[in-house]
């Protein structure tokens, strides 16, 4: 029996791909290659090109292999794209997880693991944030998970599939060899963005706003290690397989770092100045999410193995110095 990946060419799905492979399960990545890239996708996984929002092509996957359970990272996740456009959230991240829904009912695939993030809270009430924290999101692409967890829970009621919701906090960093790595076109992320200054790529970073009830008046983030991202995805499967009920999970370190911490991180990883110039708050932002992981180091026995943005800057940092194009060179 396979994993089926789904957005397996993206950056957290292919290094869950390869987390799963090196832990010896057989992968199978489907991606519609919009935001992903081919050359992600480790050689040893079978790659099926396609878009979730295409029955036929999702039904085609189920009927070719067997699938034991979906690993589903094929959705857009940015958040001020979302409030440029949210129509194209709803119609990717609903549309395309209704539609696959469908197919895994009508194939009899009845365990799911999926990204969902900590834009389902919004603006939290407290820190650090616990699953059970109201969840009010302040941008589209934090509503559509929300809407996409809310929607798996109706079809885990009717149909007996079960589903575990991940909410990542900040995904960071690349695989320690340098081998894949984080890639957007263009890119939108802040650490990927602020490596593009000592990368000889871009003059100086813009700080979004720093008139937030916070410290030193920037955004406060929990930035988790991609790598420790994809060994959750592998517990959480696991726990569906051994017969865990429907749960929701945070992931990240509990520790929040201020966009102008993280820019000094990179100065002393990179050793180059990186000029910062603050501009206009970006919309949608919340001043602070910091997670809350106890649940899943006890439930699924989770360990972050990066917990110091230092080392996890320096694993972004080997990618992008050799891969300063991403995969496109
Ligand atoms: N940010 C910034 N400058 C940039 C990109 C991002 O100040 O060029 C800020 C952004 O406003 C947020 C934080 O960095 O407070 C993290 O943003 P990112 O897009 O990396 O992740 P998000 O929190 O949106 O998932």
């Amino acid at each position: 029996m396979a994993v089926l990946v789904l957005g397996g060419a993206g950056y957290i799905g292919s290094h869950t791909a390869r987390a799963l492979l090196e832990a010896g399960r057989d992968v199978v990545v489907a991606d519609n290659l919009e935001t992903g890239f081919r050359a992600a996708v480790p050689e040893q996984a079978r790659f099926y090109e396609g878009d979730i929002r295409d029955r036929a092509f999702v039904d085609h996957v189920f009927e070719s292999e067997q699938i034991e359970g979906v690993i589903h990272f094929a959705a857009n996740s940015q958040v001020g794209e979302s409030m440029k456009e949210p129509l194209k959230y709803y119609d990717n991240n609903l549309c395309g997880t209704k539609t696959l829904l469908d197919s895994m009912v009508a194939h009899g695939v009845d365990k799911i693991v999926f990204s969902s993030t900590a834009a389902t809270y919004g603006e939290a009430e407290r820190m650090p944030i616990l699953e059970t924290d109201p969840t009010e999101p302040t941008n589209c692409y934090g509503e559509t998970k929300l809407s996409m967890e809310k929607m798996m829970k109706w079809v885990s009621l009717a149909h007996g599939l079960r589903f575990v919701a991940l909410r990542y906090f900040n995904a960071c960093g690349a695989q320690p060899d340098g081998s894949i790595g984080e890639a957007h076109d263009p890119e939108t992320h802040l650490i990927p963005l602020i490596l593009q200054v000592p990368n000889n790529q871009r003059e100086q970073i813009a700080i979004f706003g720093d008139d937030y009830p916070t410290p030193d008046g920037t955004c406060i983030r929990d930035y988790i290690h991609v790598c420790d991202l994809a060994q959750a995805h592998i517990l959480a499967l696991d726990y569906l397989l051994k017969g865990g009920e429907n749960n929701v999970f945070n992931l990240g370190n509990g520790v929040g770092f201020s966009v102008k911490e993280v820019i000094e991180q990179a100065r002393s990883v990179t050793g180059h100045p990186i000029p910062a110039k603050i501009e206009a708050r970006r919309a949608g932002d919340p001043a602070q999410l910091i997670a809350s992981s106890e649940k899943a180091k006890t439930v699924l026995g989770w360990k972050p193995q990066y917990d110091d943005l230092h080392t996890i800057i320096e694993t972004a940092w080997k990618w992008h110095q050799s891969h300063p194009n991403g995969y496109t060179e």
